[in-house]
């Protein structure tokens, strides 16, 4: 059927580039939950720019919410986070390219360290400090072959560690669940025994006292047996729950600007290739976010952002910078804000709806954020 249409009105409100607003309030409410679900301290990993938020951003709001640690991979990132101001112990367990031994004892690092050259390494360039000692977390191989110290070889490692005293500390021993999207304390039950053993035989080696730490969000949420001396939250800080058993506060709103609005007629090609075709007179809007900004180019149908309380439907390809939506009977002048995904439900899309979109998991849609996008804390 084919509707009569008006011309809509084209006013020259103040265009907005694309923004993603980060929410303390919601990563602060996430952390209480998560203090509520265990007694053990909360270390906030805020890792990959604290999952595209911000990493200062968030760390801080946790830390306000009674995070006592925090985690990130690279040891370099902790200098961010020191300069903030922010005193917190932080622990840094990836780093590819060695660590400057020197900046990490100025910036009160622990390091990680997943495999026994890793540890000869850091204790050789630990004999130019002088008299200060490196703090290390012994990083176990608890059943992922992803990092970490394979059971076979933590004998040596001991005898390594031991070798060490004096340029390193041992101050904690580390694992990580496999299966972390896993709701199911019998998937982590061999990783719970291996982490065990992993401290008896730290503790028999004449180490100690120690910090011991497997769970992530997941199993902070579901398991208590894997929460042992501290839990690391990383996606349940920014409201994603791997288990899917909780809802927990998104705590990220990406929001852009209508840069064009049109009326076109049946039959109207969208996009490049055309791929779709309008079924009858439409509304079109064209948003100025595209996938050099973190949107999905492969999205399942149902894919939308909404305008005005209203969810309007993506049609045609993602382009770089743009995507085009139908906005219904809804005449949407120029200027006029989209939001992307937010956490207020209703018309607004989620990250998990995103990521269903997308066949992919909410992580990968907040860490996928442009940097050309702006941010913002709200
Ligand atoms: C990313 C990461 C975490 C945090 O995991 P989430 O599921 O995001 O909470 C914890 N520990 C290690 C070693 C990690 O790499």
């Amino acid at each position: 059927m084919t509707t009569a249409l008006t011309t809509p009105r084209l006013t020259l409100s103040r265009l907005h580039a694309p923004t993603l607003h980060t929410l303390p309030h919601a990563i602060a409410a996430n952390v209480e939950r998560m203090r509520s679900a265990t007694d053990a301290p909360i270390m906030a990993v805020v890792k990959a720019d604290g999952y595209g938020l911000g990493a200062v951003t968030v760390a801080l709001a946790a830390i306000d919410a009674g995070a006592q640690w925090l985690g990130v991979t690279d040891a370099g990132d902790a200098g961010d986070l020191r300069d903030a101001g922010i005193e917190v112990p932080i622990l840094a367990w990836l780093n590819p390219a060695g660590v400057d031994v020197m900046q990490v004892v100025a910036d009160r690092v622990d390091i990680a360290v997943g495999s026994v050259d890793e540890l000869r390494q850091l204790i050789a360039d630990a004999s130019s400090l002088a008299g200060a000692r490196v703090r290390v977390h012994l990083h176990m191989d608890t059943g992922m072959s992803r990092g970490g110290v394979p059971v076979e070889d933590w004998a040596e490692l001991l005898r390594v560690a031991r070798s060490g005293r004096g340029r390193i500390e041992v101050v904690g021993v580390m694992g990580h669940l496999p299966c972390a999207d896993a709701a199911d304390p019998s998937a982590n039950a061999p990783a719970v025994l291996r982490m065990r053993q992993a401290r008896d035989a730290v503790l028999r080696a004449g180490f100690g006292p120690l910090i011991v730490h497997l769970a992530a969000t997941s199993g902070a949420l579901t398991d208590p047996a894997t929460h042992f001396d501290m839990v690391r939250v990383g996606a349940g800080l920014v409201g994603i729950d791997p288990s899917e058993t909780e809802s927990l506060q998104g705590a990220a709103r990406l929001t852009a600007s209508v840069v064009h609005s049109s009326i076109v007629p049946t039959g109207t090609p969208v996009g490049y290739g055309g791929s779709y075709v309008t079924e009858r007179a439409s509304r079109l809007s064209v948003i100025g976010v595209g996938y050099a900004d973190g949107i999905p180019r492969e999205l399942a149908p149902g894919a939308a952002v909404a305008i005005d309380g209203i969810r309007c439907p993506i049609v045609g390809r993602v382009s770089m910078d743009q995507i085009v939506v139908d906005t219904g009977e809804l005449v949407v002048p120029r200027g006029t804000t989209a939001v992307v995904f937010g956490p207020e439900g209703g018309a607004v899309p989620s990250v998990q709806e995103w990521a269903r979109w997308a066949g992919t998991i909410p992580h990968t849609i907040v860490t996928g954020i442009g940097s050309r996008v702006e941010r913002a804390i709200a």
